[in-house]
């Protein structure tokens, strides 16, 4: 009994390590100095991070402290220099609350909108947990970072996920970080934006020369998942677009949408970034109109 105990204990310590083993974040080389964290958390945001001559620049910081302990970790297992700068692509918490941690004498950038309703959003109670460090250097259009060697082009590509993304670009490693525009094999959450400039300001990201594409969430894509990625934001505008003109109303719409060619798409609920929730916003943006 002792012994079938002792097996038991060990096949279970086989599988607590081999799930942990699974759940790590994975950091991958992506050009010259560049690299792409990818989280093991679905509720915690991505990070691209660029190791210039004499410092650092991270693009996203994750969710909380215990995120960005994991990503200041993987930074540091690649470079020893200090975090010079920070870029957040949006407001949402989990690309921003481990700035503190991350970069504490970092400059912060982000666009004036992201500012704006970051400070907003540390009044909330629910926020007081968060440690952000909202930005110190904010811009309308576009930016450009001298990390020498390498230019880093930062830049917002207008109405998309939120009302003010940033997206940022590595022309010398032909890389972009994307933020939420792009969550790849996913139906996004969808703040108050626009679908039909997302999907212009993805046709734009598509004619730059690329490799790599840094998605806001799940695994890292090439310039053809970001193809799929717009193609299903522009088929189930189209859908719903015609549909709308058929006078369907939103539950109709809802029920009424093909999206069976985008079956591999994750769909999270909780998150409203479903098919139908995807929809359903799609529905109200035109009506807004
Ligand atoms: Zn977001």
């Amino acid at each position: 009994m002792q012994l079938r105990i002792a097996t038991i204990q060990a096949v279970l310590l086989v599988f607590i390590c081999s799930t942990l083993a699974v759940a790590e974040p994975t950091v991958k080389q992506i050009g010259s100095g560049l690299y792409a964290y990818i989280s093991d958390n679905d509720s915690s945001a991505n990070s691209t991070f660029l190791v210039g001559q004499s410092g650092i620049l991270v693009v996203d910081t994750g969710l909380n402290t215990s995120e960005a302990t994991k990503l200041l970790h993987a930074i540091r297992q690649v470079s020893s220099l200090p975090v010079k700068y920070i870029v957040n692509t949006h407001y949402h918490p989990d690309h921003q609350g481990g700035n503190a941690v991350v970069g504490p004498a970092s400059v912060v950038i982000s666009t004036d909108f992201t500012r704006a309703r970051t400070l907003e959003a540390m009044k909330a109670p629910a926020m007081q947990d968060f440690h952000f460090h909202p930005a110190d250097l904010t811009f309308q259009q576009q930016v450009t970072l001298h990390l020498d060697p390498y230019s880093v082009e930062v830049y917002f590509p207008g109405k998309a996920h939120t009302s003010g993304d940033a997206l940022v670009y590595f022309p010398q490693q032909r890389a972009i970080a994307m933020g939420d525009l792009f969550l790849n094999r996913s139906s996004p959450a969808m703040d108050y934006g626009s679908v039909e400039s997302w999907i212009a300001a993805l046709d734009h990201v598509l004619e730059l020369p690329l490799e790599n594409v840094v998605p806001g969430h799940f695994e890292l894509g090439t310039k053809s998942d970001l193809k799929r990625f717009r193609d299903y934001l522009n088929d189930l505008y189209q859908q719903v677009r015609a549909l709308k003109q058929n006078n369907k109303t939103l539950e109709q719409v809802r029920h009424d949408i093909h999206m069976e060619r985008y079956s591999d798409f994750r769909q999270y609920p909780k998150y409203e970034a479903t098919f139908s929730d995807n929809a359903a916003v799609i529905y109200q943006q035109l009506q807004g109109r």
